[in-house]
């Protein structure tokens, strides 16, 4: 949809998805404005951000330069749908897409409900082969996270304020924290987020977790508010990742393309960039290039910040925590934007404390060096 939301108008389009129904089953957030299609679609705006560490220090900011904006996905396929309603040449499609059969200059969709012939597809569907995804050699992590749209008896939240990461959860299982996004003094988005190799057993351990959280974070118990949406996502955090090809005349794009931030798994931006940049190149008459891949430099600090979490997770807490107390909420956003320059990055990395953890780190991913891709 972000695509098609960006092609010229001139080039005609067939979207064919298995649900043209909008729904409520996602909560993106960003910080880049540029890339949101309308400011009509923006749910909430937080100026001010707050990191907590697992010993209760609260990092707090008001952000300068930029803010947190979140927009609900089923807002978003609204106003897609609605706008493509109106362009020339659209043809949307509610099917299960099967197989997408390349040829020379054109492609074939085989759905459920026929087959459609495209000079180019692209698709969003599809992920990575395994094989890419997990081989030996990669560092491969899961951001898991399970999130309650709750409504509290009591005014308890700060509207003004949303909490980043909190890290006062149980870290036994893995690097955890605990996302607060407050919609007014009673509603807020409350997100138990993991990152690591598997998943929870059941989803049963999610919901205990989160409560256990309300309680002694916010002295919530369960009789004093109601959970009136549930959101679970699983998003990849792999180094190097290998996305499934795109090449002529089928591309991938989304998550499918490897657009997810392999540190953070923060992916909307990066999506909706890459969406922009194909529509600007097909508006010139060229073929989609291979795309946004991260610089170099920044798949390596990827690399490493993977290798913490994945090996040292308390350090990596540690870790997270001082970068945002010492860099604040503007830099370290611009960081993981990968907008810094070399001489910002060194800084940064020069706050950590101990950093001689991100050389032993480098050490321990020299074998995924060699592996780095350059931008395509
Ligand atoms: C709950 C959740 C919250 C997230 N929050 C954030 C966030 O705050 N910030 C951030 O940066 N990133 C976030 N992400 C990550 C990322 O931005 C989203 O996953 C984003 O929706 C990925 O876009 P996509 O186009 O790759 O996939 P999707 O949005 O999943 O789109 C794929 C589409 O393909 C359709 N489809 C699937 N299979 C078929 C088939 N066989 N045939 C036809 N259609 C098919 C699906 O119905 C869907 O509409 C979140 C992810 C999840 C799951």
């Amino acid at each position: 949809m972000s695509l098609a939301l960006r092609l010229p108008p001139d080039i005609p389009l067939t979207l064919v998805s298995d649900s043209l129904e909008p729904k409520d089953d996602k909560t993106w957030c960003l910080w880049d404005k540029r890339v949101i299609p309308s400011p009509d679609l923006i749910h909430h705006t937080w100026n001010c951000l707050k990191v907590i560490g697992p010993d209760g220090e609260a990092i707090r900011s008001r952000l300068s330069q930029h803010a947190y904006y979140c927009i609900r996905s089923e807002r978003f396929q609204q106003y897609g749908l609605d706008k493509l309603s109106n362009r020339p040449q659209t043809r949307l499609i509610e099917a299960r897409v099967n197989e997408i059969e390349p040829g020379k200059n054109t492609a074939v969709l085989h759905h459920t409900s026929g087959s459609t012939h495209a000079d180019m597809v692209f698709q969003s569907h599809r992920p990575p082969p395994n094989t890419h995804l997990y081989s030996e050699q990669r560092i491969a992590l899961k951001q898991h996270f399970q999130g309650w749209d709750i409504k509290t008896v009591q005014p308890v939240f700060d509207p003004d304020e949303a909490i980043l990461m909190d890290f006062r959860v149980d870290q036994s299982l893995g690097f955890a924290f605990v996302y607060v996004l407050p919609f007014s003094t009673t509603e807020a988005l409350v997100e138990l987020t993991f990152f690591t190799p598997d998943l929870l057993d059941n989803r049963a351990m999610y919901s205990n977790l989160l409560t256990a959280y309300l309680s002694t974070q916010f002295l919530l118990e369960p009789d004093s508010y109601s959970i009136k949406r549930t959101e679970f996502g699983v998003i990849p955090m792999v180094d190097g990742f290998v996305p499934s090809p795109s090449e002529h005349p089928i591309y991938s794009i989304g998550l499918a393309g490897g657009h997810a931030k392999a540190s953070t798994g923060y992916a909307f931006s990066r999506i909706m960039r890459d969406s922009m940049r194909i529509g600007a190149e097909l508006s010139r008459g060229v073929i989609p290039g291979r795309g946004s891949l991260s610089e170099i430099r920044y798949q390596f600090y990827d690399l490493l910040i993977l290798q913490l979490i994945k090996n040292e997770p308390d350090r990596a807490v540690d870790i997270f925590t001082t970068l945002f107390r010492k860099n604040g909420f503007d830099t370290m956003f611009r960081f993981l934007d990968e907008q810094t320059s070399f001489s910002e990055d060194l800084q940064i990395m020069a706050s950590v404390p101990r950093y001689s953890d991100f050389f032993r780190s480098m050490w321990r991913t020299r074998h995924r060096l060699a592996s780095l891709s350059v931008r395509g």
